[in-house]
């Protein structure tokens, strides 16, 4: 056995690597900031678990989509739903899972600041998955054995992740559990791990910054930033179309290969709930209810399993019904996968002779170059403007 499937469909789901009796394989191979899996050939014994369960040589047969009902959806309690990356739905999701004694995965950091899927099973675990991280989590051996043992086990549980990781959740466990809640996350593309840790070595060490321990993308303050953060002090911010890692995340030439052809990018969905920014909302709506301001979730229920949690939670949020037809025409991911970016190669082609962060300026020198004057006008002008106005404010 050489190649579990065609390197360009691998969306990195480690899921070949679970399956193996052998444990064999590892993700040591690095390809434009993603890893791939590697066989070692010593110990494997050719039984073909890997390439049977992969999920790029299984196409899922998608069915649901919204089947019963979509909405525009978000908490009752402003506070959730300020600091959650959209509307607060999954944040509300999980508690009630945990409420009802289950289990919910999702993505956190973990001690070395990379993205990782963990389960928690207490309430107040709730803030270590809320918010989205910009870059691909890892879904271990031991967390796909934990969810199957719990399900098998009969103790609700709930994943939330991007469509990918929620095939492979899905596959492994097996069809035909109840207790098992599949959350999907529409997502434009996963984002290298590898890049993303190297960059914050580079900020943190660039900055003089220690302790840093969180980091954050999306929700509360700081809503489209990059943040470090000490617990929830901020130590550095990253506006989105400056700090290099967000404008790559941004701009997509961090994405991997497979997000290009991803077989989820459609109005079918894998979950039993699909969870995302509704982007292309009615405008009276968004300012009729401040949503510049605090976000809201499209909600497509799409699974009697889902629509069961749907009604058990309609105490705790606010919900609007919608036509899919809106959110498909609002979300590119619902029709088809992200194209590749126009300065892929040039980016790429970049990194061969610079650091990241001198190819991302060498990519994108135009942008750049007018960051450097909205920087000026910020830092410089917009400070002098308002001392002017008070003088005048005085002399007057
Ligand atoms: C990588 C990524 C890309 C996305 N791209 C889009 C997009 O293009 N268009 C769009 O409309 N919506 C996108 N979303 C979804 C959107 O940003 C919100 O995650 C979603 O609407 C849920 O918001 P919430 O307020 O309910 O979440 P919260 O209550 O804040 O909870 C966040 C949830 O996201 C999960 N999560 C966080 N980071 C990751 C990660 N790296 N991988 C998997 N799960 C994660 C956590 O487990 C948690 O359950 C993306 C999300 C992620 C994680
Ligand atoms: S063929 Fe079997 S033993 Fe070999 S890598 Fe695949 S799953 Fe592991
Ligand atoms: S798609 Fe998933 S299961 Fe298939 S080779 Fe890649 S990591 Fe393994
Ligand atoms: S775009 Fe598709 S393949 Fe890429 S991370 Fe998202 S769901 Fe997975």
């Amino acid at each position: 056995m050489n190649e579990i499937c065609a390197m360009q469909s691998c969306t990195g789901c480690n899921l070949c690597a679970s399956v193996c009796p052998k444990q064999c394989i590892s993700f040591s191979r690095e390809y434009k900031g993603h890893l791939y899996p590697v066989i070692d050939q010593s110990n494997c014994i050719d039984c073909k678990k890997c390439t049977k369960n992969c999920i790029a040589n299984n196409k899922q047969i998608l069915k649901y989509g919204a089947t019963y009902g979509c909405y525009a959806a978000w908490h009752k309690d402003e506070a959730e739903q300020y600091e959650s990356a959209s509307g607060g739905l999954a944040t509300a999701i999980s508690r009630y899972v945990i409420r009802q004694g289950g289990k919910v995965y999702g993505c956190a950091w973990n001690d070395k600041l990379e993205a990782v899927h963990i389960g928690i099973e207490s309430e107040h675990e709730l803030e270590k998955l809320r918010k989205s991280k910009y870059s691909l989590s890892k879904v271990s051996r031991e967390t796909f054995e934990d969810i199957k043992t719990e399900v098998k086990s009969g103790r609700l549980c709930l994943f939330i992740g991007v469509a990918c990781q929620c095939d492979s959740v899905r596959k492994y466990v097996g069809d035909g559990y109840n207790n098992l809640i599949i959350i999907d996350l529409l997502c434009h593309g996963g984002a290298s791990p590898v890049i993303f840790k190297e960059h914050i070595q580079y900020l943190c060490k660039k900055h003089r910054l220690k302790n840093i321990n969180n980091i954050t993308f999306r929700g509360g303050d700081y809503d489209c930033r990059l943040a470090l953060r000490n617990g929830n002090e901020v130590k550095y911010l990253g506006y989105q179309y400056e700090d290099e890692y967000f404008l790559g995340f941004m701009s997509h030439v961090l994405y991997r290969q497979s997000c290009f052809a991803c077989q989820y990018a459609s109005r079918e969905r894998v979950g039993d709930i699909t969870l995302a920014d509704f982007w292309g909302l009615d405008e009276e709506i968004v300012k009729k209810y401040d949503f510049h301001k605090r976000g809201v979730n499209l909600l497509m229920v799409n699974t009697e399993r889902g629509n069961a949690v749907f009604e058990a939670i309609k105490p705790e949020i606010n919900f609007l019904v919608r036509n899919i037809e809106e959110a498909i025409a609002g979300n590119e991911t619902l029709q088809c996968p992200t194209p590749i970016p126009e300065k892929y190669e040039l980016f790429w082609e970049n990194m061969k002779t610079y650091s990241f962060e001198k190819a991302m300026h060498m990519t994108y020198k135009e942008e750049y170059d007018k960051i450097k004057v909205n920087k000026i006008k910020r830092n410089f002008i917009a400070p002098l403007r308002l001392i002017k106005h008070r003088i005048l404010k005085k002399l007057l």
